[in-house]
Parts: structure tokens; sequence; C-alpha cells
């Protein structure tokens, strides 16, 4: 933890300790400053967040558009200091998503991150290094109550922004379409936003992985696999199926597979192997 890093917490903790409700606020401040980044979801899988720490992962500025409204409240209580938190998640998803600061990365300039009263959860627009992400204070409101699920709605805030960030920073299949008119470019993305998710304990546990489905479903039915690979095949592969996007030209899932672990494997007969592996299937 660095020195300034230090001062802000502490500085915020001073804030929080005015309020009345301090020891909820404290308790969730602690549980905030823990999931940001202090604590890395991909240590034990050779990443080093450290690395990350001076990486410019842009200018962050933060919106808010609903101010005034019990979503835009319940926000700011969550996440005092939003440009700082998503900054740190950021990095999180970089140190998933790459291998070193070295490497080929998308760049990214500016993340405007808006907090709008609109309907939706959040999406990411924009594109040649300057990213919008819109999150809705209308899903904040509606997923909070208070006193019981502070935690899930920090929790769910933050899963939401590991997924957004992701499609700032991963690189894209080459050579196939484009997201919108290519279905495997489309669950290439979203599945890999979906996998930095579920790699940076952005899912409630095994309960959120659906079952069945297919690899060219996105979301997470392909989040899940591919964390399943890193676990079981390389403990590097989320950051290689990324940079695949650039080695894998025309990018397919079988040619990404066969890159990273060989060309005796195969996408469809990996999947059986998982679906057999997690139990959603018997043979
Ligand atoms: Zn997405």
């Amino acid at each position: 933890m660095r020195s300034e890093k230090k001062m802000i917490i502490f500085v915020q903790l001073l804030d929080l300790m005015q309020n009345p409700n301090t020891m909820k606020k404290l308790f969730l401040y602690l549980l905030l400053g823990t999931v940001a980044g202090f604590v890395s979801c991909t240590q034990k899988h050779r990443s080093n967040v450290s690395a990350w720490e001076k990486y410019d992962v842009g200018e962050i500025v933060f919106e808010d558009e609903a101010v005034g409204t019990k979503g835009s409240e319940i926000y700011h209580s969550l996440i005092p200091d939003p440009e700082t938190y998503i900054a740190d998640q950021a990095r999180l998803v970089l140190a998933t998503l790459y291998k070193s600061p070295k490497d080929s990365i998308q760049t990214v300039r500016r993340i405007r991150y808006t907090l709008e009263d609109k309907d939706g959860i959040s999406a990411k627009g924009g594109g040649g290094g300057s990213v919008h992400i819109f999150y809705s204070s209308r899903y904040v409101e509606s997923q909070y109550e208070p006193e019981q699920n502070a935690e899930k709605m920090l929790f769910e805030t933050r899963g939401v922004l590991l997924h957004e960030l992701t499609h700032a920073y991963q690189l894209e299949p080459q050579g196939i379409g484009t997201y919108g008119n290519n279905r495997v470019n489309w669950a290439f993305i979203e599945g890999m936003a979906d996998a930095v998710r579920v790699a940076c304990g952005g899912f409630e546990g095994p309960n959120a992985r659906p079952r069945g489905g297919n690899y060219m479903d996105g979301y997470r039915t392909t989040g899940y696999f591919l964390v399943w690979l890193r676990d079981n095949k390389d403990p590097d592969f989320l950051w290689k199926f990324n940079k695949s996007a650039l080695d894998v030209v025309p990018w397919s899932f079988n040619g990404a597979v066969k890159h990273i672990l060989g060309n005796e494997y195969d996408i469809d007969a990996l999947w059986h192997e998982y679906q057999l592996a997690v139990g959603d299937i018997s043979e």
C-alpha cells in the first residue's frame, strides 16, 4: 500500500466517523478497501497486481448525473471516492487481461463514468481510447434494501464495473467481422468480460454459474468456462486468451485453444470435458 493511499483512507475514515451508523459504514469501507485492490484476485494465478500500480489507466472522470436520487445517495455511501475506486478496479482488470504492463495493451486515455437516472444496468460505449461507462442509479435503488444488503449492493456494483472495465481494456478478435455482426466476436468479448469478473470474485460463488449451454453463449456461460480452463489447463490461460486476439487471425475459439494449449486440443472436446467436470452432464 502506498503512503498517499494510506493518507486518503485515513482522512476518509475520519469523515465516516463523523456520521451516525459509523460501525456499519466503517465495516463497509474496510470491505471496500479489501476488495478494491489490496488483495489481488489474480495473485495466486501469477499475475502481479503490484506491477500495475504505476500503470496509467487513463484519466477517470466520474460524473453524477443523478444527483438528488436515492440511487445516487446509496452509490456515494458505498463508494466515497469513485475515481480512486474505479482506477483500483481497472488495475485488477488489467492484471487479469495482460501478463505485464509492457504487453500490447489497448490504450485507454479517458474513462468517463456516469451515474444516470435511467433504466438499464450498465453499459460501455465509446472507443478509440475514450470510453464511456454508464451505471443506472435506478438499478442501484431497485437492488438496495437498507440495513440488509448494502454489502450485496457494493458487491454487485463492483461486479458490473469489472465487466464493463474489461470492455475498455480487452483486445478484440481480428478478421471475423465486428461485435455487432459476428457472433464469435460477440461471444469472445462478452465471455471475456464475465471471465474477468469471475476471476476477480465478482460473482457470488459457483451458484452464479449457469448450467449447460455452450461456449458460444457469451457472458457467464463462456466466462466460467474460460476460468475453468485457467484452473485446469494453463494458469496463464486468461491473458493468453486475450492476447490470442492479436495472434490468431482470423480468430476462432478453436484456433485460440490450439494456439494456447497445443494442437491436440479441440474446443468442443474441452467444452465436453468441462461439462462433465462440473457435473452438468454425466456422459
Ligand atoms: Zn458486456
